[in-house]
């Protein structure tokens, strides 16, 4: 059985942007909007030495919300895909929801399974793959990243980023396995714990 690391990807991999129109933090709506945050190429690098496999498990309710079109959203992911490939760094499998309840385009609103912290796709991982999800982390930056984790039966890690910090902390009890500034923080602990 392989482990594995599910990586959120907004305000995990890439910077939050600020949107006028909405007064939010958000994911990019388009290719050319997309920053990785400081290390980030490092780290990855370093959980693919410690022998996890990396997976990316990314919520994107933004064309669901007439915010941007479903190419723009594709975009996005290739251009990630390549900054990283061209690095090689390979993610294993990109699993996208793109899905959101209260949209208002009506294909992608409904109610799924693979919206965090629904855990669709780390099921879908570890069939595929044959991840054992106990011995696999889930990182990201908001409650639902933690929620989707337990859930699976992962442990996790929450990262403090800033501009996510309306969307941390909401949830009563929530208990992340450990607690972190960034993405480059959680490959040390996750590396240095290697027995
Ligand atoms: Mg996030
Ligand atoms: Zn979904």
């Amino acid at each position: 059985m392989k482990r594995a690391v599910f990586l959120d990807r907004d305000g995990t991999l890439n910077a939050l942007l600020y949107y006028a129109d909405t007064q939010e933090y958000e994911s990019p709506r388009m290719a050319d909007a997309l920053t990785l945050l400081p290390a980030v190429e490092a780290a990855l690098r370093q959980l693919i030495s410690g022998d996890y496999s990396l997976f990316l498990v990314s919520n994107q309710p933004s064309y669901a919300k007439g915010k941007t079109s479903l190419e723009n959203l594709q975009a996005v992911h290739t251009r990630l895909v390549e900054h990283l490939s061209s690095r090689e760094i390979n993610l294993t499998e990109a699993y996208y929801c793109y899905h959101h309840p209260r949209g208002i385009i009506p294909a992608y609103t409904t109610v799924c399974t693979c919206r965090k912290p629904g855990i669709a796709s780390l099921l879908k991982a570890r069939d595929t793959y044959g991840i054992d999800l106990s011995e696999s982390w889930m990182i990201g930056d908001q409650d639902t990243d933690i929620q989707c984790g337990s859930n699976a039966g992962c442990q996790t890690i929450l990262l403090d980023y800033a501009p996510s910090a309306n969307k941390r902390d909401t949830v009563a009890g929530l208990q992340p396995t450990a607690r972190l500034a960034s993405l480059e923080a959680a490959a040390a602990y996750l590396t240095s714990a290697i027995p």
